[in-house]
């Protein structure tokens, strides 16, 4: 059965370009486009947008963004051996799909769309997966150069991303994501609706950044919250002791025998101001 763009299916797609999937590459394809279009309609709104996706693989996600009416996509794939595959997309949306064959990790994304709304939707390889979150949580200026990032990551990631405390998936991510960004669990997909089937459930997630997020050095705020997490049931006057313990407790005024799971994202940009 062709595909509502025109396209030929995806399955046949990958067969014919012999995209058998790569274990490394954290390469599980999305073939079902009532899926994608889900994932892409996440974003919210993409017809004045530029969208960057990571990793468009045969190009499931990247042929529903285009179909949404996305302004111009902006696709970075590792896999040279998806090239062939992405350019017949490519020429389906003439002048509307670049692709930069690469490491995304590599990519200075702030360089790819200056002056344009950009919003990120991306179905992430989960060995790399984080370290783009955190990257785009960390860039050089603030608001930051992306509207939105709507991501799947595997479900322990995602719950990761979203905690808030007092949860038990509380922890170095979600301060960060909180203090930065207003993020929601969108929705679950389940390891059939992949091929290949990975082990777990995975989410895709959707972030906002704050306008003004609580003014605070990022590396205290990391030094805080690696030395609190890292002894996460002990309680804080033991486990901030590094960083002067019961003393800077008393100066930002919380109590040392919390746990570092308790504190709120304001608490712990208190903690990291006052050291
Ligand atoms: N977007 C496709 C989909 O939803 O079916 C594929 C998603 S698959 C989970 C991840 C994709 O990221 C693969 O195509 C893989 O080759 C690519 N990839 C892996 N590591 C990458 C990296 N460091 N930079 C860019 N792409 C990468």
């Amino acid at each position: 059965m062709a595909a509502l763009d025109g396209l030929p299916p995806l399955r046949d797609v990958i067969q014919r370009h012999g995209l058998d999937a790569k274990k490394a590459l954290g390469q599980n394809f999305l073939l079902d486009l009532n899926l994608t279009q889900k994932i892409a309609r996440t974003a919210g709104p993409i017809g004045n947008h530029t969208v960057i996706e990571v990793g468009p693989g045969p190009g499931g996600l990247t042929r529903a963004i285009l179909a949404l009416g996305a302004k111009r996509v902006i696709a970075i794939e590792r896999d040279a051996r998806c090239l062939p595959a992405l350019a017949e997309v490519s020429k389906h949306y003439p002048g509307r799909l670049t692709v930069i064959e690469g490491d995304a990790l590599k990519v200075d994304f702030e360089a790819l769309a200056p002056g344009e709304p950009v919003r990120i939707i991306a179905n992430l390889p989960y060995n790399v997966g984080t370290q783009l979150l955190v990257n785009w949580l960390l860039p050089k200026t603030w608001p930051p150069f992306w509207e939105s990032l709507t991501l799947m990551f595997q479900r322990e990631v995602g719950l990761r991303i979203v905690a808030e405390e007092n949860d038990d998936h509380y922890g170095r991510l979600g301060v960060l994501c909180g203090w930065r960004t207003h993020a929601r669990m969108a929705f679950d997909v389940p390891p059939q609706a992949f091929t290949p089937p990975p082990k777990v459930t995975s989410s895709v997630v959707h972030l906002e950044p704050v306008a003004n997020p609580l003014p605070c050095d990022v590396s205290a705020l990391e030094r805080v919250t690696h030395a609190a997490f890292g002894q996460r049931r002990k309680m804080l006057r033991q486990s901030v002791k590094s960083l002067g313990g019961e003393a800077l407790l008393a100066k930002a005024e919380i109590d040392p025998q919390r746990r570092a799971e308790t504190l709120s994202v304001e608490e712990f940009v208190r903690l990291a101001n006052t050291l």
